[in-house]
């Protein structure tokens, strides 16, 4: 079986411990993956920081060609990217090879022009004083990245990293850790100066935790699980913090809506990327004058999506990215039922007629439960899989109470015609985004990120500098 190392000062290093990656589709095993742990990290951050003065002092401009280097790279490799991303992951290679890996290249391109667009600002006093600030590169970040989209999500936060001026250390999660290998591969291709980016693979509790509490290291930008964010919040100390956390993000669908687009969107919302998606729209409310007759179409597009072998292009759901996460969302199914909600498509069970060579993967029916109340646990919950509620609701006031009546606050969808509506429930909804007629659709110059138990902090466009930037006032005496 081949090794998966590290990249650690631009050479590829091994450690003595390894794990095993599987493919969730099949079971198979994949490769062997080198568990790195304190030394490692140490040995990591100690390269990313003796590249940081050069890198940080190399101009924006050259910064920003290699970073478009990067780009055409993995533009280049977006197939062999995609298969290595569904095999490791379970998400339909439609999605990676159309969209997921073609989006990590464009996070670099995007982030070469933001380099060279980074102005200060200017405060004069009377006649009397300047200020003026400088946006700086800060030092080491620590990346810490999930399994779900992980190319994406990486590069999302690697591209600003970099092109900013800092160096990184990423840590891939132990789920998902070949195209981060790859990444790792093509900086050093595009002529990346070693030490700038480095890639750790490892568990959580060993690397993750080696690299948070590391001293060195000044920012910590982590995408995952908000238990994960609390403790890490914990163990970081005086760092800049990033939080991109868990959600469970309302849809509200009004009579006066198209609700055929609604229906087109909400389905792609909860059910694409196998559902495994921080962003999806998990609770739909659906206001009763047209709750029944969308709960009755909702549910027959559900039972036609085709669910199956990831690397088919007709796929459209694939596998969960292991047993345990599959014994996780089929247990929420089998909670649903006990909590009396009405399953009206799906179910615990895996799917029929799969051929034998998927006889042992992690598939989950998309499954739908209309009549949920808002205080069962599926309705609360995180279930981070094909799994949706539908709500009842009777007018605004009490929608929007609805909504915002859970822990989270990462992503929304509004479905209505009524323009004063849009205003009142942009102003009202506890979401760090809101998409009106619209499903989620990226522009990465748009701030991503969540309120309340979603975490802390924006990244995107210029809002990247609050994390990867360190502001200095400057001020002069006229
Ligand atoms: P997770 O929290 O289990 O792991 C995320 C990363 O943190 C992994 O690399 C893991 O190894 C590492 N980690 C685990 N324990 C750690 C510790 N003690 N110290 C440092 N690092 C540690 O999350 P997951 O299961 O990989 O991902 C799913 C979660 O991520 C979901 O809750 C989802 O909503 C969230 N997510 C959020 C966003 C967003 O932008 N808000 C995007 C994608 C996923």
């Amino acid at each position: 079986m081949s090794v998966i190392k590290h990249w650690i000062d631009g050479k590829q290093v091994e450690s003595r411990e390894t794990f095993v990656t599987y493919n969730p589709a099949t079971g198979e095993e994949i490769a062997a993956v080198a568990s790195g742990g304190e030394a490692e990290i140490n040995a990591a951050v100690a390269a990313a920081k003796a590249a940081f003065p050069k890198w940080a002092n190399t101009p924006a401009k050259e910064r920003a060609r290699l970073m478009r280097r990067l780009s055409q790279l993995i533009a280049d490799n977006v197939p062999e990217l995609a298969r290595l991303e569904t095999q490791d992951t379970g998400l339909p290679i439609t999605q990676t090879s159309k969209q997921l890996i073609p989006r990590a290249s464009h996070n670099f391109d995007f982030f070469a022009e933001v380099c060279q667009q980074v102005n200060g600002r200017t405060y004069p006093v009377d006649d009397q004083m300047l200020n003026y600030t400088l946006f700086q590169p800060v030092g080491v970040c620590a990346l810490i990245s999930p399994w779900n989209v992980p190319f994406m999500t990486a590069t999302w936060k690697v591209a600003p990293c970099l092109a900013l001026g800092n160096t990184a250390v990423l840590k891939m999660s132990e789920l998902s850790p070949l195209t981060a290998d790859q990444l790792g591969r093509l900086a050093m291709e595009a002529g990346i100066p070693a030490g700038v980016l480095n890639v750790v693979q490892g568990y959580g509790a060993t690397a993750g935790d080696a690299l948070v509490r590391h001293p060195d290291v000044r920012v910590v930008s982590f995408t995952g699980g908000t238990a994960t964010g609390k403790r890490i919040v914990e163990r970081a100390g005086l760092k800049k913090l990033s939080m991109e956390l868990g959600g469970k993000s309302p849809v509200l669908i009004f009579d006066d809506a198209d609700l055929d687009r609604a229906l087109d969107a909400s389905l792609f919302t909860i059910f694409s990327l196998n559902g495994e998606r921080c962003t999806a729209g998990s609770r739909i409310f659906i206001q009763e004058t047209v709750y029944d007759s969308f709960v009755e179409k909702f549910a027959e597009r559900a039972k036609r999506l085709r669910v199956g072998d990831p690397t088919d292009e007709k796929t459209q759901v694939g596998a969960m990215i292991t047993q345990q996460h599959w014994e996780k969302v089929t247990g929420y199914i089998k909670l649903g039922e006990q909590e009396g909600a009405r399953l009206v498509a799906g179910g615990a069970d895996k799917p029929e007629g799969l051929p034998a060579h998927l006889s042992k993967g992690n598939f989950v029916r998309p499954t739908v439960f209309a009549d949920v109340d808002n205080r069962m646990r599926i309705a609360q919950e995180e279930i981070f899989g094909p799994v949706v509620c539908l709500l009842p609701f009777k007018g605004e006031e009490d929608g929007l109470a609805l909504a915002n009546d859970v822990k989270y606050g990462l992503s929304s969808y509004l479905w209505t015609q009524d323009v004063g509506k849009v205003h009142r429930i942009a102003r009202g909804i506890e979401a760090g985004m809101l998409f009106v007629n619209s499903q989620n659709v990226r522009d990465l110059r748009q701030p991503f990120g969540g309120t309340k138990d979603s975490g802390i902090g924006r990244e995107g466009g210029e809002y990247s500098l609050e994390v990867f930037a360190e502001v200095k006032n400057v001020c002069i005496s006229m």
